[in-house]
């Protein structure tokens, strides 16, 4: 795979896994890619593909697997993703899994990173999630953006997220337990999981995956300036 970044970002919502996949985008010079965002920026446009996510998304459901192959299937084909990415949000489940590791070829994604978090305090972190409406950034209560819920990225407005609601948190949960933690083991039979604690501060976190990223595929010296470390 030499100097290529195909890495996957799994953990239950509120993990951290929007804030960390950027982070890894941005230290390894590559996009990240969240289905996610690019369901609520289809929903904001009001495109064919928001009309069909909307209600599923309201619901805290899954869009069925054929809209979203759709649409990673053309992000992937994007010339920036043609030296690697961060997926967030996305595989959700293993057929999803399998059709990723059908559209990559040649050996698939390089590494799955779990961000592992206790779910009492991924529903403390959720009661206070914040999203620019613009570019998808979150911020928190916690650690809000400098200005007035002005997004620092962009200068987009930054609010709660539609599906933050009681009922499609829980429904999220159940799903992610019932959908997406098999694909801890599916990961791991292939040896392309590192399990990382996403407990503590952000910083902390992002030292700790990036830890992982360099100990399974190699020091991350590419595109990086000399001396930056
Ligand atoms: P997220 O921002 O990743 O929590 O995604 C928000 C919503 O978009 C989810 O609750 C789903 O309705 C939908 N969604 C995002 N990614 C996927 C995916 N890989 N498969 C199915 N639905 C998805």
């Amino acid at each position: 795979m030499g100097g290529s970044r195909r890495l996957v970002i799994l953990g239950k919502q509120g993990a951290g896994k929007g804030t960390q996949a950027e982070r890894l985008a941005d230290h390894h010079g590559v996009p990240r890619i969240s289905t996610g965002d690019m369901f609520r920026a289809a929903v904001k446009a009001d495109t064919e593909a928001g009309r069909r996510a909307r209600s599923y998304m309201e619901d805290g459901e899954l869009v069925p697997d054929e809209a979203v192959l759709d649409l990673v299937g053309e992000r992937l084909g994007a010339d920036d993703a043609q030296d690697g990415f961060v997926l967030d949000g996305f595989p959700r489940n293993v057929r999803q899994a399998e059709a990723l590791e059908d559209l990559l070829g040649g050996g698939g994604v390089d590494l799955v990173l779990e961000l592992v978090v206790p779910t009492d305090v991924v529903l403390e972190r959720l009661a206070g999630r914040r999203v620019c409406t613009n570019c998808g950034t979150n911020y928190s209560i916690q650690h809000p953006p400098k200005t007035d819920w002005t997004c620092d990225r962009c200068g987009g407005t930054v609010v709660e997220r539609d599906d933050d609601t009681e009922g499609a948190i829980k429904r999220r949960l159940a799903l992610y337990e019932r959908e997406t933690e098999p694909l801890v083991a599916w990961y791991l039979a292939k040896d392309k999981l590192a399990a990382v604690d996403g407990t503590g501060h952000p910083d902390a976190v992002t030292t700790r995956l990036l830890r992982a990223v360099d100990a399974r595929i190699g020091t991350s010296v590419v595109r990086q300036a000399p001396g930056r470390d």
